[in-house]
Parts: structure tokens; sequence; C-alpha cells
């Protein structure tokens, strides 16, 4: 099966030559860098590594877009009155800002809950229904990313207070608009400045409200504006399908110095992009591998960016796009919740088995989070984050959830320093991203099957079809399902002689597969359309057709747009379904 082609010489060869020499003096190098989006700093990281693929010989282009990049800057909240004093506080990237000019209001606490996982910290559930919060500062739990002061601000709040769950307070993004916005997702940002506090200040701030109002003075200030942000893309070219190419990719920028987010991942790019040099004449495709700025500060801006400009290219040719984002980190010796797409499940599990022998786990479907910017387009993505602590080792450390540094709460922190690399951890990743990219590389048929995401579609819809009862028939979507289910056995069982078959009848099988897997994707992954990204939010499988979850406690009004929102995303499904199943049995022929 396609999933389990192995080229045991070459791979041993490769991962024989892959050293820790290079991204332990990257890591070094990049440890005196606060790499702020389009700063001096990051420009000085872009040519450490320009630098050294100079010396390589490896062709690469440094882009140069303009993006919408926002830098928080200072920040203060103070009580007022008797015993009152300056708290330590941040704001986000895109809050809102009064321009260092303080404001004073009285202080009001809604109690939340810290996000339980990965997943909720993307999420954005938070209400404060019944509370009159007009001209108030609202402090709440949370790390206040994503968006979760929206609802706050329409009830009429000056700001919003988010106490952080530990001793530091990480650094955040307040948008939702992925990458830079466009006329239709402008504006997606908080609406009211966001400040954030550690937990033992919050704990303060609570216990003095439970004494009496509580007047604070705050102020913040954010440089929100268009500036230009460094893209580096290398390419090692393929021998057999050069037009063909898969996409590894990770993010330059960081908060503070970044070590475990992301130098370690700047680090693997970079040697890996040496080592496959080095064994170039060996690969089929093209590699190309790309180091974005705009992740933490545009919200993605720089692989947004890169999905926009070449969207044809990556249309017609990106194999799979692989992320690399915090390997290598401390104690992250597991592969527990790692993202992938269903179609990549059993590749992505024997390539972790056969590298360090342990079993692994998916978080289901990947999260709209990372620099995923791919899935308008429906490029297939596996390891946006790579080894993880164990469950045990974080509970025992009382570790809250976290976004990256393989768990490490140094994250988005001045603690993320050389101290959350570590040597044998990074050379394990780095020997799994080389055999994930060398493997989707040379396999005669890209190692992907997407019979597993048919399966996920359709334990969606049957889900969806549970919460709507009678109200809606989901009979349409199951049929189509079905039958591009059995269109792609077919499919398949007759890969197995192309396989042995000529270069044309290979790459008319791989484009084959390329387009079920554009129409799956995006349809699995998104709403907004092929050449626009959905926003940066928690987002189920087949979005157009999950409100039908909301049916049973619908009122009669919101019953009827439920209905036609479902009718119109089941005929998308149906017909998008039916274009991949002609194009699978066309393909089995
Ligand atoms: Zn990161």
């Amino acid at each position: 099966m396609n999933q389990h082609w192995k080229d045991e010489a070459t791979e041993q060869a490769i991962l024989a030559d892959i050293s820790l020499d290079e991204p332990w003096a990257l890591l070094e190098e990049f440890s005196q860098l606060t790499r702020l989006s389009g700063s001096e700093d990051e420009a000085r990281a872009a040519r450490y590594i320009t630098g050294k693929l100079d010396e390589w010989g490896i062709s690469y282009q440094v882009h140069h877009p303009t993006t919408l990049i926002s830098l928080p800057g200072p920040a203060s909240l103070r009580t007022l009155g008797e015993g009152g004093r300056e708290y330590r506080v941040k704001t986000t990237s895109f809050s809102p800002h009064t321009n260092g000019e303080e404001v004073t209001a009285e202080l009001v606490y809604v109690p939340g809950q810290q996000a339980a996982g990965m997943t909720e910290l993307f999420g954005e559930q938070r209400s404060a229904e019944g509370l009159d919060l007009r001209g108030k500062v609202v402090m709440t739990e949370g790390l206040g990313i994503a968006a979760r002061g929206f609802d706050l601000a329409e009830s009429g709040a000056v700001a919003a207070l988010f106490i952080n769950p530990g001793q530091n307070i990480h650094e955040g993004i307040t948008t939702t608009t992925w990458g830079s916005p466009d006329l239709d997702s402008d504006g997606r940002t908080a609406p009211i400045p966001i400040l954030t506090i550690n937990h033992p200040d919050g704990q303060e701030l609570v216990a003095k409200l439970n004494e009496g109002p509580v007047e604070v003075a705050f102020a913040n200030q954010t440089d929100t504006g268009w500036r230009q942000i460094p893209v580096i893309v290398a390419e090692i070219p393929g021998n057999q399908f050069p037009e063909e190419f898969v996409l590894f990719h990770g993010h330059l920028d960081s908060w503070h110095v970044g070590i475990g987010d992301n130098a370690t991942g700047d680090a693997t790019l970079l040697e890996l992009a040496r080592v496959f040099h080095l064994h170039r004449d060996k690969l089929a495709r093209s590699l190309r591998i790309a180091w974005w700025s705009g992740h933490s500060h545009g919200r993605y801006a720089g692989s947004t960016w890169y999905a926009d400009e070449f969207a044809l290219d990556l249309m017609a040719n990106c194999v799979s796009h692989i992320n690399c984002d915090s390997p290598g980190c401390r104690w992250a010796t597991v592969y527990e919740g790692v993202s992938w797409m269903s179609e990549a499940e059993g590749f992505c599990q024997a390539v972790i088995r056969d590298v360090t022998g342990q079993d692994s786990s998916g978080e289901g479907h990947v999260l709209r989070a990372g620099d995923c910017s791919f899935n308008n387009l429906g490029v297939t993505t596996y390891f946006m984050l790579s080894s993880t602590m164990p469950e045990e080792l974080l509970r025992e450390k009382g570790y809250y959830p976290v976004g990256g540094c393989g768990g490490n709460i140094a994250w988005h922190t001045e603690d993320d320093t050389m101290e959350i690399a570590d040597r044998d951890n990074l050379l394990r990743d780095m020997r799994v991203y080389a055999t994930a990219v060398f493997r989707s590389l040379n396999a005669p048929i890209a190692p992907f099957d997407y019979r597993a995401t048919v399966d996920e579609l359709t334990a969606a819809v049957r889900e969806y079809q549970d919460a709507a009862g009678d109200a809606f028939d989901f009979g349409e979507s199951f049929a189509a399902l079905e039958m591009l289910r059995g269109a792609l056995d077919n499919f398949y069982s007759s890969l197995v002689v192309s396989e042995e078959g000529d270069v044309a009848s290979l790459r008319r099988a791989n484009a084959a597969q390329r387009a079920i897997g554009r129409t799956l994707v995006s349809l699995g992954y998104t709403r907004d359309g092929r050449f626009r990204q959905d926003p940066a939010r928690a987002i189920p499988t087949l979005p157009d057709l999950a409100v039908a979850r909301d049916l049973p406690n619908a009122d009669e009004h919101t019953r009827h747009l439920i209905i036609n929102s479902l009718v119109r995303g089941q005929n998308r499904l149906v017909w998008e379904v039916g274009q991949a199943t002609q194009i699978a049995t066309q393909a089995a022929r």
C-alpha cells in the first residue's frame, strides 16, 4: 500500500547525515535575537539562514511581502484609592490601545475557566449574560488569545483583563482574521483593549473585589500597521516529478527569543535543507522549505501571503505541507495528540513507529491554528507540533495547556530560552521529520488514503443527523459519500498495478489523488471558498453542516435559518463529492 512505501537504504543514508552541530549553532545564535515580525533581530536571523544556504549552495528566494503586523507595546494597570498599587500587565498583538493614556474604570469579575486543553485555547466560549458591564474593566480567566473579548465587548466594557493560569504572563494575539485582511475579513479584532495579568496578581484583584468596589486605571499601546516581513523559500528540485512538491515550513518570528517556539523548528528546517541537498540526486519530487515571518504578530501573515501568491501552483502541484513548530523540547518524549489529517494518519503513525519505536495518536481534526494556511486550497497536512510531554508528567508538574514548546509552560514567555531545547529530543524529532519528508517526496504514489477522510466526513454527518433528528435529512450526503468510498476502493486497488507503471501513469494517478484531496480537505475544513481564509477559530469537521448541532434548541426563526444553511451545505457536499467520485472512477480505469 502507498502509505507504507519505503526505501530503507536511502532513508538510512539520509538519517545518518543528520547531526546536531548546525541546529545547535542556530539555537545559540537565535537565543540572542528577539525575532518580532519585521524587526532588525528577525532580519539578522533571516540572514543567518540565508548565509548557511549560500554556504551550502542551496538555491532560495527571499520575499518581502507587506503584511498587517501588530506589536504589543507597554501596558500598565494600577488600583486607585487607599492601598492602591501597580500591577504587572501585558497587552496583546492587535489589541486596541489607549495610546498610552490612562483610562479609569471600575473593575468587575466574570468568573471563567482556564482552557482544559489545546482545542479550547483556540476556542472562544465566554459569556457575561445578565451582567451590566458598561464602562467597566472586565476581568476573567484565560490567555486572552483568540476572540474571547468579543461578547464581553458587545456589553459595553472598556477593557478586558485576562488572568493567565500561572506565574508567567503569556504573549498572544487577539484577532480572528487569518493572515492579512481583505475587504471581507478586516476588523475581526477584539474591539476593546486586552490586558493580561499573572495568576497571583489576578487572584489578589479578585480578593480585593470581594471586599468592595475596585477602581483601576489602565493604559496600553500596540504598534499595528502594514510592514514588510521576510519569507525565505529554499528549493531542492526533484528528479522524477520536479513540478510536484512537498512544502516543509515553520515560523521564523518569535515571542522573546523563542527557543522552543520556534528556533528548534527553524533549526530542523535548516538541517534538513542541508541533508536533503546532500542527497538531492535521489529525490523524486521537489522539496520547498519555507521560513515564515508574521506568524506570531500577523496571525500567520507570511504563510497566508504564500498561499495567496502561489495559490495556483499550490493547487496544482503541492503534494502536502508539513509544518514544523516546537520540535525537540525539554521533556517532550511522546507523540500524543499530534496534528494530521485523516488521510495521513496511517502514514504518520508508521513514520513515528519506524523512527522511534513508539505508538502515536492524533488529535482527530486538525486545529485551525499553526501555519495551516492551505486548508481552503485543500492541501493535506501533518505535524503542526511534534513531540510533547507525557500527560502524567504535565500533571506531576502542575502544568496547564499551552500551544507549543512541547508542553513547557515557558511557551510565549521570557523563559523560552536555551534550557527549553533538548539535544536528544531534537535529534529524534529531526529524524521523524526527515523520514516523513523523504517518504512524501519519493513514494511513487503520495502516501495518503482518502478513504480515511471519507470515513471521518461520514462519521461527522452521522453525528449531525443524530442531532437534527427528523428536522433534516442527510440521506443525500450519506449516499454521495458512500459512492466516493466505493470509487476510492477501486482507485486504490488500481494503484497496486500502476506503482510498477511508467512515469506518465504515476503522474496521472498522483494528479487524481491530489484533486480528490483538494475537494475533501476544503469541504472538511472550510466554508469561505477556495481562495479565501476561514477565520482563526475552532472549525468542526464539515463546518457547513455542523450547525445541525444547534437544531434541537433553536427557536422557530433560527430553525428556518439553520435548515436553509443545511440545504446549501448539503448541496455543496453532494456536488463536490460527486466530482471527486468522477475523478476517482476515471483514474481507476
Ligand atoms: Zn509556534
